[in-house]
């Protein structure tokens, strides 16, 4: 890219921001007292932006728990404006299981390390490094931008962005499709081919906890309506259920290219055996063909020889785009008419197409820096702030651009021990980005 002499280039400060901002401890514990490093992050972003002239609010939901937005004026303020959103907050790490310090930023073997470094701190660096380019080079977007750094993302966006589009919403005015988290990133088929997934679907949250009553009792006797047993059957019914395949539009695309990509044949009775040759991918596309349930939790008793009256578990349930209510009834049908089911969290499953200028934007850019990109549309089995922003009736994407090495466990890395982003993938998400965000 053509460097401009005496300003930073972007694909350079990319990598100090991103350094920065894993090196402030933003672990969501879930708990508000121990979420100061959110606020921290933010007045971070805020400087950053601040010097190169954009302003921006921050708005907390709670004492710490700091929300970001910020406008980049388009030249064309008749068009809806595209919203590109980032969590600031990451998930715990525990850092004796780390070879690095979790939140030290180091610099190592080509990669920048920390909780954070994919999720999603390098996509809030490389949006950071952009817009700061941006203003400095004078560049204006062809439509306006808000630019939102939230928190909680990782405990279900409460006091992030579903408190924005609850309290805050007009400063969401005019958007009308959005970028974030968990799409953009290569898979490598060969030397000289990447597929390049973009989130465009992403799967329903249910968690539901599951009651069973029954008789308290001695521990001794002969007792025939025991609570534990009763709930233990129906989390056994449960867990080992396979629900039935069912085929997406957004994964029906997704298959169709990949299996013209590698050669293989593609059974539609049978998308598992295709599947199952994805390699590292194939634990995030293998439950996006059918609802799953995975118990969680157990809690019941309180000493070794009373029978308590009451058992509950918790069941990590995910619904595929419109089986939501089906899902609940194949749930009732399982654990039969004498567990109650009680729902903790229901949020819908998302699903748009893949096309459309944007999409356009998304792969040229792609193209443009990688010659050998395949984008494709995929569905995500978890979720993302993308269900807050899309109850404003904002088209959302997971696009978050990262050129990754092939031998990369990516998926392994969200959530996982000594996660890390390769810098030159950091790079490249900042030419694709800055590339796709002057098209979008
Ligand atoms: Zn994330």
């Amino acid at each position: 890219m053509t460097s401009d002499f005496a300003r930073p280039d972007p694909t350079d400060e990319v990598v100090d921001l991103c350094r920065d901002l894993l090196r402030i401890d933003t672990t969501n514990t879930g708990d508000n007292d121990t979420s100061a490093g959110e606020r921290l992050a933010a007045e971070y972003v805020a400087e950053k932006l601040a010097e190169v002239g954009v302003e921006s609010v921050i708005h907390e939901s709670a004492p710490g728990r700091a929300n970001l937005v910020a406008r980049i004026p388009g030249t064309d303020p008749g068009r809806g404006a595209l919203l590109v959103h980032g969590h600031l907050d990451v998930v715990p790490a525990d850092a004796d299981e780390w070879s690095v310090h979790p939140f030290s930023g180091e610099l190592r073997d080509g990669y920048l390390w920390g909780r954070g470094a994919i999720d999603m701190k390098d996509f809030d660096a490389m949006v950071l490094a952009v817009v700061r380019h941006w203003q400095r080079t004078e560049v204006r977007p062809p439509r306006d931008i808000v630019l939102a750094y939230t928190a909680d993302e990782e405990a279900g966006s409460d006091y992030g962005a579903h408190f924005l589009v609850e309290r805050h919403r007009g400063l969401l005015d005019g958007c009308t499709e959005a970028i974030g988290e968990v799409g953009g990133f290569s898979y490598s088929v060969n030397d000289s081919q990447r597929l390049y997934l973009i989130e465009t679907a992403e799967k329903g949250i249910d968690w539901l906890r599951l009651h069973a009553k029954g008789r308290p009792g001695h521990g001794s006797m002969i007792h025939d309506d025991n609570a534990v047993t009763a709930l233990a059957e129906a989390v056994a019914r449960v867990g080992r259920h396979r629900f039935p395949v069912v085929v997406t539009d957004t994964v029906r695309a997704f298959l169709e290219e990949v299996s013209d990509l590698l050669g293989i044949e593609l059974d539609p009775e049978d998308p598992e055996t295709a599947i199952a040759k994805l390699g590292p991918i194939a634990n995030i596309i293998g439950a996006t063909i059918r609802n799953t349930a995975n118990p969680t939790r157990l809690a019941a008793g309180y000493k070794d020889n009373v029978i308590p009256g009451r058992a509950t578990a918790t069941i990590d349930c995910r619904s595929l785009p419109g089986q939501s209510e089906l899902l609940e009834r194949q749930l009732r049908e399982l654990v039969g008419p004498d567990i109650v089911i009680e729902y903790l969290q229901r949020q819908p499953a998302l699903e748009t197409t893949f096309d459309g200028d944007l999409v356009d934007a998304m792969s040229a850019a792609l193209r443009a820096e990688d010659p050998g990109a395949r984008p494709v549309p995929y569905m995500l089995s978890g979720g993302t702030d993308a269900k807050a922003f899309s109850q404003l009736g904002i088209r959302c994407f997971g696009f978050a651009p990262l050129r990754l090495p092939a031998d990369l466990n990516f998926s392994a890395l969200f959530h996982g021990i000594d996660e890390r982003v390769p810098v030159d993938g950091l790079q490249f998400g900042v030419r694709v980005l800055d590339r796709f965000l002057r098209t979008c």
